[in-house]
Order: structure tokens, then C-alpha cells, then sequence
């Protein structure tokens, strides 16, 4: 499909013609942006897109990807009629079916989930299940869910379609072109040099399924992701498979069935993957398939036969085996890179691009001809990751546990076993010989607690009497945290100051030696961070913010600097943080100090020795108890934990204690209950917006709220929950749970929530299905002795 002669420069160089590159250019041509070139090495489709099984399931785990997806159904329901292609699109709903109990409750969270964002689910038994699905086994089921807004496309037709939309609006749509070379200049995107020329760009977007990572590093852009070979088979026609037969996906035994030519696609997840591409993408890799591997296979098709016995019996016409790219945490991989501006990525879609493409293309081109994300793209964002993410050994170990984390049982707090440990505090084997249970995030290794490994379960675990255990020394006497994966960033230069006053939402311009608690917003006034700055001199500023949100904090900084006369330099190595924190923790830092920790005023920091090491010491709280955090140079940390632990007055403590504290104390967490679509008016946070505004995002920052961030009990003790669940009411859903922990000190569970505007006086919380009556409040339901805190 060539059209016209190659340009010389284009607005828009899109580089890859799967179903991706063809969603981001239909959607630039719907925002009017039509100077767009779409390059593809072979033929469009012919990557990874054209054997995909095409199944399009909605539910996802969070609010904005599941719109994003229930976006996609819309548009691949209108897309035949409004650019005449065929894309096979079938509404044909699907059934997820239960082998175990857990796998029920997972599915009835799951439903309940679907219904707050306003999609279809349906409990249903094994026996409503089997009239959904008749050629199955039901015998060995406990339930099922059935979701009838699901369907399944065409991945071919359908990318067909969207491109020809896209080129009806002007787009050029240009085959059997390579991008060989991306020329960046002065920190932007220039150009590409093709194997027909150099074409001039100002936006670049890398759309190149499992070549990204390939193409990305040409440019200096990691985008982490690797091959792993992915299958299903065709067999040769059944009894009862009828056309409008439902997907169906059996979880338990890693496997989906859809209908095709009376036949069926049977494929699946396995739990230990086979990474693929190790040497490099061969070229040319055109509409190429691998080789059969049925041993790989062999747990799926075992597993199969027991769902679908018929298939004992049944020919297989196909096995088709083709390379997916697989991202470290399964999710794709969507925004601006950090590095070079105009470089946009959408990639990596851990086979459900088909199901993602139609959204994330959408919000893609929303966010290049915007400048900005238009709503919380954050589990996709490509600023997860930093560089050290795109080790293609690490990528390689991880990706054999990614692609079956879609069948995996979603427990709580479950966390990914390979390629552990990678990044560890400079105390990591302090805390080991303590006997620490490990979590990891942004690669770090963190205490979530003390005590052995526990099973997974969505009751109330096993690991909670340690954790209550944490809490109440924090409460009553003194706990140390190792907090060392914070974000730390210096900004130094005359101008440090103005920019931070552009950027953040508080009063930044405050005495050296005082720290700010402040958000950093967007235009629409929602959360792009949330921070602790600390004015350690007048042209210099320490920034610290969450693990996860490193390299996301450091893009929005160093972009809100300009021209301005500021360095941001990324300090996160060069320091330890230990968390000192419970009403005795004064008087042990004081023993070990000559600094005078009486005089020592809440929201303020300064240089202290300690034992016979000098650290910044910053007394605030993020548990709701008198503390201090010990910002340590690295090479100090060992000494100082030890000098801290060599008191024997305080208790070691991890994250879960963390999160049940300041859950207890109402303390927001970006990520959780902040994001980019929530404001500090609707977060509860008006009190950290300086008054007359001048910053980021002040305009829409206050403005009356649709929905509000309260904190919430359950009255029954026993019910546990931990984030994702609905709130009701008689009129239906108002609301869901962001975070949840078991409050000690309380006796029964803690929450944050979201609810809508009029706050409903009374509220019920779906706990898999059965209900539980809790109360919502704009205060934190425990607010410990205020002269500790602030005094
Ligand atoms: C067996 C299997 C089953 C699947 N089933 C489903 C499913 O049921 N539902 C679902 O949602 N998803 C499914 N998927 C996943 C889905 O196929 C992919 O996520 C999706 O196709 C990825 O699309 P893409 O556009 O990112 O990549 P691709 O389709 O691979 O497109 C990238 C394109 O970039 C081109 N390119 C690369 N480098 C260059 C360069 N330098 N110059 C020019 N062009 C370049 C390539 O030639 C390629 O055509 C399945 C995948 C597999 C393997």
C-alpha cells in the first residue's frame, strides 16, 4: 500500500503497521492531525497483529484501563460501518469460569469491579454456565461470570479498517519501508533515516511491536519489553460449536476457546513462558510463524480436554506459534519517552493488544496532539521504568513469569518471583538476618513486614499478627523503616525556587531548613505527583517522592524547568533514608545525638551527627506518630542502621505496617487514591494550595468536586478487604475502595475510597458478592494525641 511519493518531512513518523500504528494514526486523523507517514517494514498486519486469537475482553484492573478497552469494543463496533472494511467484530460476550473457590471469589471481586465501572457481569453457576457454553465440562466447577459486552475481531481486517480511516483523513500509508536510523537532536526528535531516504519529523511514535525495544535504543529511548512464543491451535469443527458461541476462559487451566468455522482457537497462558529473540528479531520476519512446540503446549492442551472433552476426539488443523513482546509488569507500554521529546511509544501489549489497541491508540494521539495525557494513563505510562529496565537478561527471566500473570490468580499484594533480587539497599542484609519478607517495587527490594512467607489468601492473612505487631511498637513505642527506595532528586540554581512555585501547588518559597509537603498538578488540576521538598539552601532543593514514581517525577520536573536557570540531578543512589518514627523516638535519636532534638519543630530539616556519622535528619510523618527520616549517605547507611539498632529500643518494621498506618491516619498515597484525574479539592487536600494561586493546574485545583477521597471503617471486624471493591448504596454503585488494611489499633479493617458527590450517608461494601454495611468519613478515624504529632 504505497501512496504517493515519500516525503522529505512529516509532522508524524509513525514506525510500525500492526494494529497499533495503525490505531494511533486513525486517531491523529480523527483529532485532525493529518501531515501523518505510518512506515511498515513489511506489510501492515504482518508482525505479531495478523495471527492474534482477536479476543476482546474489557475487565481490566483499574477504572481508566477498563474505559480504555470498553472504548476499543465501541469503536471496533462502528468501525465496519463507517469505513466499509469487514473487521469481524462479533458482541459474542464471554464466560469466565472457576475450578476453585478462590478462583470464584477473584471472579465475584471481579464482577463487582465490572459493575462499578458499568460493565455487564453476571455471577452465574456451572449449570447457567454449561447453557452459555454447552460443549463444556461443568462438573468440576464452582461458578462462573458471564460478561455479554466481550467480543472477538478480526485482528487483520480490523487493522485494515482502521488504516484505511485513518488514510481517508490524508494519512500515508507507506509499506516495505524501514526505519533504519532515529536522529535526535538537542533532547527532541529530528528524524528517520529509512531504507529509502531521511524523512523530518517533530513526533516520532514507535508503534514497532517486538522490534521497539530495538528501535527505541537507537534513539537512546529504553522500552522494555521482550519476546516470548505464544500459541493456540485450530481444530477441525465440533458438535455444538455454533458461531455466536461465547469466548470462553477456564483461568484454573490456563486456557481460552473461541469459535472458529465450527471449530475452535484453543490457547492460553502457561505459567513458565519461553522467551523468544534472544539474538535479535531475524529480518525479514514477515507473516512468520515458529516452530510447533507441543511440549510447551502440552499443559494447556492437558488442561483443555478436561474443559472440552470432545477435543480428545477432535483434529487440530493449525498450531499456530508466533512471538508476542512481554513488559516486566504485563502491562503495555504508553506515553512520551522521558528522555527525547517527541518521542511517543505505544508498544509492548503483552498479548491483548488486539483489546487495548483501539483505546491506548486513541489516548495516545490524544496525548501527542495535546502535549499532555488527557486522563490517568499511569499503569501503562512508559515512565514505570527507567533504564535499567531495558537489561534484555532481566527482560528474558522476567517475561518467562509475565505472560501467565493473565491466568494467575490476582491475590493481594502478590508480587513477581523472577529476576529478584535486583536492586537493593545498602542494609538489604541487615534486614534478611532480622528475617524480612521481601516486596519489591521499581525493581527495589522492600520489607513488607517481619515474619516468614505467608500463602496468599483475600482473607485475612496469615502475616498479620507481625504486621500488628510493627504498628503497635510504632504506636507506643518507636519503629525503623528502611525507606532507601524513595525518589531523591537535588534542583540547584538560581532559579530553583520559581520553578518549584510554577510546579507544585504549596508554598515553596519557605526558610531554609523547612520541608513542604506539596502536589504537582496537571492543567486539569489532578495529581502528577505528589512531594516532600526540603529547602536546603536558597538555591537548592531536596525532592523525594514515592519508589514507583522516579522517573515519571524527574520527566515532569526537568520539563517544568525550561529555560529556566535550575539543574535536576537524580540523587536516589547517593542516600539511605531510615525511618525513625512512635512517640520514643526522640529520646533515642537523642541519645545517640548531640543535636537537640527537643528544639526541633515539625516540617523542618538540618544536618545532625549521629553516632559517629552526620546525617539530614527531617521530622515528618507519613504514619501519623512523632518521627524523623535520616536521609544516610550510602556509604553511611550500614553504620547508621546498626548504631540505630545497637539502641535495642527500637522494633524493625516494613511496608504493610506503613500502609495500615497511615491508612489509619487518612494519609493519601499517589498512585492509590491520587492520580491525574483527582484534584485537591475532591483529594481533601485543599489546605496544601497556597492561596492566590499561580501554579500549575490552580485554575481547575479547587474547583467543587464531583466525587471526594473519604476514609472508611467496616463494621463487621472480620470482613477484610484490600482495595479495588465497590461501595453502594439502595441507588447502585457510588464509589470503590483504593487502599485497605487491618487496623490494629482500631480492630477492624481501614480504607480510603472515592465516592461520588452527594457523599451518601450510608454505604455497603461488595465484598465478593456478599455486603457488608461500613461508614464513610472526611476525617481520618484515628487521629493519634495531636501534641505528639505536631508539637
Ligand atoms: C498467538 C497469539 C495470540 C494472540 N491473541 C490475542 C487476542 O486474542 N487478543 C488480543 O488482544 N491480543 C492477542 N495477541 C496479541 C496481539 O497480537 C498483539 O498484542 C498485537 O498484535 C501487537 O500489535 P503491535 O501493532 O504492537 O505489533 P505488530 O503487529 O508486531 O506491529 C509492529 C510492526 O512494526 C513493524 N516494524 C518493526 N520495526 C520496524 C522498522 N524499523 N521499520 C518499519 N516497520 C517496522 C513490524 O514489521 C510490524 O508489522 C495475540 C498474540 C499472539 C502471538
Amino acid at each position: 500500500m504505497k501512496n504517493g511519493v515519500l516525503p522529505l518531512r512529516a509532522q508524524v513518523v509513525i514506525v510500525g503497521g500492526g494494529i497499533a500504528g495503525c490505531s494511533v494514526a486513525y486517531h491523529l486523523a480523527e483529532l485532525g492531525w493529518t501531515d501523518v507517514v505510518l512506515l511498515e517494514q513489511g506489510q501492515l498486519s504482518c508482525g505479531t497483529t495478523w495471527h492474534a486469537a482477536g479476543l476482546v475482553g474489557q475487565l481490566r484492573s483499574t477504572e481508566s484501563m477498563t474505559r480504555l478497552i470498553q472504548y476499543s469494543t465501541d469503536l471496533y463496533g462502528r468501525l465496519e460501518a463507517e469505513t466499509g472494511f469487514g473487521t469481524g467484530w462479533k458482541q459474542c460476550g464471554s464466560v469466565s469460569v472457576a475450578r476453585t473457590p478462590e478462583r470464584m471469589t477473584q471472579l465475584r471481586r471481579t464482577a463487582a469491579q465490572a459493575r462499578t465501572y458499568g460493565i455487564t457481569a453476571e455471577v452465574v453457576s456451572p449449570a447457567e454456565a454449561a447453557e452459555l457454553w454447552p460443549v463444556m465440562r461443568t462438573d468440576d466447577l464452582v461458578g462462573a461470570v458471564w460478561l455479554p459486552g466481550d467480543g472477538k475481531a478480526n485482528p487483520a481486517d480490523l487493522t485494515q479498517a482502521l488504516a484505511r480511516g485513518a488514510q481517508r483523513h490524508g494519512v500515508q500509508v507507506v509499506e516495505r519501508l524501514r526505519v533504519l536510523d532515529t536522529v535526535v537532536r538537542d533532547g527532541r526528535v529530528h528524524g528517520v533515516h529509512t531504507s529509502e531516504g531521511f524523512i523530518e519529523c517533530e513526533v516520532l511514535v514507535n508503534c514497532a511491536g517486538q522490534w521497539a525495544r530495538e528501535l527505541g535504543r537507537q534513539a537512546g529511548v529504553t522500552v522494555p519489553l521482550h519476546s516470548a512464543e505464544h500459541y493456540y491451535i485450530v481444530t477441525a469443527p465440533i458438535d455444538g460449536v455454533r458461531p455466536d458461541l461465547p469466548v470462553l476462559r477456564d483461568p484454573d487451566g490456563y486456557a481460552y476457546f473461541k469459535e472458529e468455522v465450527g471449530g475452535l482457537v484453543v490457547g492460553g497462558f502457561e505459567p513458565d513462558a519461553k522467551p523468544w529473540g534472544m539474538d535479535g528479531i531475524p529480518h525479514p520476519f514477515e507473516f512468520q510463524l515458529l516452530d510447533e512446540d507441543w511440549d510447551q503446549f502440552s499443559i494447556i492442551m492437558e488442561n483443555a480436554v478436561q474443559r472440552v472433552p470432545a477435543l480428545e476426539s477432535t483434529g487440530v488443523r493449525m498450531f499456530y506459534n508466533g512471538p508476542e513482546s512481554f513488559t516486566p509488569d504485563n502491562m503495555f507500554l504508553l506515553g512520551e519517552a522521558p528522555a527525547v521529546a517527541g518521542y511517543f511509544v505505544a508498544a509492548g501489549f503483552n498479548s491483548a493488544g488486539i483489546a487495548s489497541a483501539g483505546g491506548a491508540g486513541r489516548a495516545l494521539a490524544e496525548w501527542i496532539v495535546n502535549g499532555s495525557p488527557t486522563s490517568d494513563l499511569w499503569p501503562a505510562d512508559l515512565r514505570r521504568f527507567a533504564p535499567w529496565a531495558g537489561n534484555p537478561a532481566w527482560l528474558r527471566e522476567r517475561v518467562t513469569e509475565t505472560l501467565g500473570l493473565h491466568y494467575a490468580m490476582s491475590w493481594p499484594n502478590r508480587e513477581l518471583e523472577t529476576a529478584r533480587p535486583l536492586r537493593r539497599s545498602p542494609v538489604h542484609h541487615l534486614l534478611a538476618a532480622s528475617g524480612a519478607c521481601f516486596g519489591s517495587k521499581m525493581g527495589w527490594e522492600r520489607v513488607s513486614y517481619f515474619g516468614p512467607a505467608a500463602p496468599y489468601t483475600f482473607e485475612r492473612p496469615e502475616w498479620q499478627a507481625h504486621v500488628d505487631a510493627e504498628v503497635t511498637a510504632c504506636r507506643t513505642g518507636a519503629a525503623l523503616f528502611d525507606q532507601t527506595s524513595f525518589a531523591k532528586f537535588v534542583l540547584k540554581g538560581p532559579d530553583a525556587c520559581q520553578v518549584l512555585r510554577r510546579l507544585c501547588c504549596a508554598e515553596v518559597d519557605v526558610e531554609v531548613g523547612r520541608v513542604v509537603y506539596t502536589g504537582m498538578l496537571n492543567d486539569r488540576g489532578g495529581y502528577e505527583s505528589d512531594l516532600t521538598l526540603t529547602r536546603v539552601a536558597r538555591d537548592e532543593y531536596l525532592v523525594v517522592s514515592g519508589s514507583a514514581q522516579a522517573t515519571r517525577d524527574f520527566d515532569h520536573l526537568s520539563k517544568g524547568i525550561g529555560d529556566q536557570r535550575a539543574v535536576l540531578v537524580d540523587v536516589t543512589s547517593a542516600y539511605a533514608v531510615f525511618g525513625v518514627m512512635g512517640p520514643e523516638s526522640r529520646s533515642i535519636l537523642q541519645s545517640l545525638s548531640s543535636a537537640d532534638f527537643t528544639a526541633f519543630d515539625f516540617g523542618t530539616s538540618r544536618l545532625v551527627d549521629l553516632g559517629h556519622a552526620t546525617v539530614r535528619a527531617t521530622r515528618v510523618t507519613y504514619v501519623g506518630e512523632l518521627g524523623w527520616e535520616l536521609y544516610v549517605p550510602s556509604e553511611f547507611a550500614v553504620t547508621v542502621y546498626e548504631t540505630l539498632l545497637g539502641t535495642g529500643r527500637l522494633t524493625q518494621a516494613g511496608y504493610y505496617a506503613i500502609e495500615a498506618m497511615r491508612l489509619e491516619k487518612g494519609y493519601r498515597a499517589w498512585g492509590r487514591e491520587l492520580g491525574p484525574d483527582l484534584t485537591p479539592a475532591e483529594a481533601g487536600l485543599r489546605f496544601t494550595c497556597r492561596p492566590g494561586g499561580g501554579y500549575r493546574g490552580a485554575e481547575r485545583a479547587l474547583t467543587a468536586p464531583a466525587r471526594r477521597v473519604v476514609s472508611l471503617t467496616v463494621d463487621d471486624p472480620a470482613a477484610h478487604l484490600w482495595g479495588g471493591e465497590s461501595l453502594l448504596t439502595d441507588a447502585g454503585p457510588v464509589g470503590y475502595v483504593t487502599s485497605a488494611a487491618y487496623s490494629p489499633t482500631l480492630g477492624r479493617v481501614v480504607a480510603l475510597a472515592v465516592v461520588a458527590e452527594p457523599l451518601p450517608g450510608k454505604v455497603q461494601v461488595d465484598l465478593a458478592g456478599a455486603l457488608y454495611p461500613a461508614q464513610i468519613s472526611l476525617k481520618a478515624p484515628y487521629d493519634p494525641t495531636s501534641s505528639r504529632v505536631k508539637a
